[in-house]
């Protein structure tokens, strides 16, 4: 369980003065990682994020800021990923955290040298974080999976199964690109409402799904286990996922071998990747599991992961339309979920990938699922909010959306909070859906 320590603490600032701002997502407490490149040729490398700055590690560790373990992680993130930097395992990468951390907090004797590698963000391009070995996308939520198994199974919403094991499906990785990506409108096979036949065409049930996505940093050797009590040594960090999703196609495809083109077109992740080590502060008990519920299975139990397996990120999903744009009016927030209502905890996932011996490996992203909370302002998704498209979304300007429409620029953004402790956020994830193609 990773411990809270002198990189946590409230009372820490800044030289970097926009770290400090109450409004930062990126304040001296978070120091998430990401893959950025200057307009000098230079190639892609890792660096830190710190206020509107990005700490360039390759340069930190040639001016001879880090010393042992932390020059090590900071030697490994002279890359084009990030995967070289989570292969090393939590004691380098706490070793650079805590070594970031003094450099760059007021009073540090050698400000002046690491203000030298420090890059603007507006004057840096991100790419993506992460080289993505494979993707698996897991269904952690109770309240998606009742609301979505409503809309076809009104009798039986949950399956039987939900709470005894976290389900999951196998993704693909190459569709899965940086925020910012546009969405193009994907194209399949559909069955309308009604019809004997299906029909092919642009999907008219765009969606969205707020997840929250896992990378795995040190994985297992196939035939082998991770135990749930040391799977958080196993997570490098979490990062916001759009699982872009065609209701209409993967409502047709799906049975019985589960989502394949409805999703398969394009996956988001967020630039920077909050560590798991920065989000000590916001763990929290997993939720009551409910009276009914059967008793969890040993490999999916401890007293630490129900104590503080959740992880308390507060979750807003914004709208902008062509037309909010034109007439200059700001994103609307349609929805809040709360990271920290998962029914399955991030934890159990990994353990429950690997019961079987399964391998998981650096670079693995597992997304949590669509991201639901108990009450109608923290649907995670369109499906859920407008009732699959009956109970259309009211935007402020009027307009309405019961799926995404072409021109809709979608923004996920996320911060944890808790009483005596630095807020920290995750930066966004966006994207802009587009026609499709003919
Ligand atoms: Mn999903």
């Amino acid at each position: 369980m990773t411990a809270l320590n002198e990189t946590h603490a409230p009372g820490l600032r800044s030289w970097v003065p926009a770290a400090n701002l109450p409004g930062s997502d990126f304040p001296i407490q978070n120091l998430p990682f990401g893959i950025f490149q200057t307009a000098d040729g230079q190639p892609p490398r890792g660096g830190v994020a710190i206020g509107d700055q990005i700490f360039d590690l390759g340069h930190g560790a040639s001016s001879g800021l880090f010393d042992a373990a932390a020059q090590q992680a900071a030697l490994a993130a002279c890359a084009d990923s990030l995967n070289p930097l989570m292969a090393l395992g939590q004691r380098a990468q706490s070793a650079l955290r805590l070594a970031l951390s003094r450099l760059l907090q007021e009073g540090s004797a050698q400000e002046a040298a690491a203000r030298g590698c420090l890059v603007p963000m507006r004057a840096a391009t991100l790419h993506m974080p992460v080289r993505i070995s494979n993707y698996t996308d897991f269904f952690t939520s109770i309240y998606h999976a009742t609301n979505s198994g409503r809309q076809a199974r009104p009798d039986n919403p949950l399956f039987s199964n939900f709470k005894s094991i976290p389900t999951a499906y196998h993704g693909r990785a190459s569709s899965i690109r940086l925020s910012g990506t546009p969405c193009v409108r994907p194209k399949g096979q559909t069955l309308p409402k009604g019809a004997k036949d299906p029909v092919f065409g642009a999907s008219r049930k765009l969606d969205f799904e707020f997840e929250i996505g896992a990378y795995i940093g040190v994985g297992n050797a196939l035939g082998d286990a991770i135990p749930l009590a040391n799977a958080d040594e196993h997570l490098f960090g979490l990062c916001l996922f759009n699982d872009w999703s065609a209701r209409d196609i993967q409502s047709w495809e799906t049975q019985p071998l589960g989502p394949f083109q409805g999703k398969n077109f394009l996956s988001s992740v967020s630039p920077w990747v909050v560590t798991l080590e920065a989000l000590a502060p916001f763990r929290a008990p997993a939720p009551d599991r409910g009276a009914d519920a059967p008793p969890l299975l040993p490999h999916l139990h401890t007293e630490a992961d129900r104590a503080q397996g959740a992880l308390d990120l507060r979750m807003d999903v914004l709208i902008q339309t062509e037309a909010m744009r034109r007439d200059g009016l700001a994103p609307h927030v349609i929805t809040s979920p709360r990271f920290a209502d998962q029914y399955w905890t991030t934890f159990q996932a990994i353990a429950h990938h690997t019961v079987n011996g399964c391998n998981l490996e650096t670079g693995d992203l597992l997304g949590s699922g669509t991201v639901s909370g108990p009450r109608e302002s923290e649907l995670g998704c369109l499906k859920e909010l407008t009732v699959d498209g009956t109970q259309p979304v009211r935007l402020p300007n009027g307009e309405q959306r019961a799926y995404l429409e072409d021109g809709d620029d979608v923004i996920f953004r996320a911060r944890c909070e808790r009483e005596g402790f630095a807020t920290i956020g995750f930066g966004e994830c966006t994207g802009r859906v587009v026609p499709a193609k003919n």
